[in-house]
């Protein structure tokens, strides 16, 4: 009997140790430290230094099982709700003890932009939190935010996906990038990525800088570092729509399946509309716009997608589409400044 029991605790202690092998140490990103099969919340805290300190919230889920490091960045622009909801709402879905290594998640990046309403940029500094890239700990605050980022998120990371949306005046259909960064491996990886994302429309970025040091772009930031990265938008003028948050969730939960991150098959779009080339047009007259068209509308080469007025209502300018093309986004909002977009149109190319 007292053999029997030896040898089964001998089997067990075998067993606990061959587990605890296979969890993961913890892992922290600013305050929040996560040890195996654990969630933690915290903060990336940016010193005061030009201008004020500012604090970017931070998720950590850290799995039960060792894998890959997986970040997910939201809000650079704080009033694209709909991207930074479905990071919200995919926090309480992560359950650690089913993943298979560690998600980052900042939901908002740009905090002051979400609360104070104001599109585009940060209102500290007038900067946009996606073009900074990799940051400057003596910047002004976008900067040294950036640089954060890029150190304890992006440096820490195998893989990235960044979240973004039509912004509060952009009237935005949903689309990912695939950046064409020329090395096979890695852009190998990211088409997969944006198969799997399942957005139906993606955009090839081949014009991305090569230089890590003016990466400028967050995505391009974690690519040029040679960890894949995606970007992705859904989500248009200041609505939170649940098909546009749900395409958001379900594509993040698709990539990490793809990932072996999740158990399950991942499903990839099988024909997406694939973008070449971006034409934005541009106002040449300050006034009133008028779109004719919606987000998503194809259209012919020198098709009228809107028109501006002077404070009159006398049409100064008639916006026409350079080339045939899906409408990307179309100005969602009367205010047009001379200079600002009226639309961006996407010309679809073959199967790259
Ligand atoms: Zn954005």
């Amino acid at each position: 009997m007292i053999r029997h029991f030896c040898k089964l605790s001998f089997v067990s202690a075998v067993l606990w140790a061959l587990t605890v092998s296979a969890q993961q140490s913890s892992f922290s990103v600013g305050t929040a430290t996560a040890t195996s099969g654990q969630q933690a919340t915290g903060y990336i805290e940016v010193p005061a230094g030009v201008d004020a300190a500012t604090s970017i919230p931070v998720v950590v889920v850290r799995g039960s099982k060792p894998g890959p490091v997986l970040a997910l960045v939201s809000g650079a622009h704080g009033t694209e709700y709909a991207s930074v909801i479905a990071l919200e709402k995919l926090i309480p879905q992560l359950d650690p003890a089913q993943i298979s290594g560690t998600v980052i998640i900042l939901p908002l990046v740009n905090v002051q932009s979400f609360l104070q309403k104001v599109p585009h940029v940060n209102p500290v500094d007038g900067k946009s939190m996606n073009r900074f890239y990799p940051g400057k700990q003596d910047g002004t605050q976008t900067e040294r935010a950036s640089f954060l980022i890029t150190k304890q998120v992006v440096e820490r990371s195998d893989y990235l996906i960044d979240y973004h949306g039509g912004d509060l005046d952009e009237n935005l259909r949903p689309y990912s990038y695939w950046p064409k960064t020329g090395n096979e491996k890695q852009d190998a990886v990211t088409r997969d990525m944006v198969l799997a994302f399942g957005l139906d429309h993606i955009i090839i970025a081949s014009d991305r800088p090569k230089d890590a040091n003016a990466s400028r772009y967050l995505d391009n930031t974690a690519n040029t570092r040679g960890k894949p990265a995606i970007a992705v938008e859904a989500g248009y003028s200041g609505i939170v729509q649940t098909q546009d948050v749900q395409a958001l969730v379900s594509g993040t939960l698709n990539v990490m399946r793809y990932f072996k991150m999740l158990p399950g098959t991942a499903t990839m779009v099988e024909h997406p509309v694939w973008i070449g080339k971006i034409d934005t047009i541009s106002s040449d007259q300050t006034g009133f716009f008028y779109p004719l068209v919606d987000r998503g509308t194809y259209v012919e080469q020198g098709m009228k997608v809107g028109y501006v007025t002077d404070y009159f209502g006398n049409t100064t300018f008639e916006a026409r589409a350079p080339a045939a093309g899906v409408v990307l986004y179309i100005c969602g909002v009367p205010s047009m400044k001379k200079g600002d977009t009226v639309a961006n149109i996407g010309e679809v190319v073959k199967n790259p």
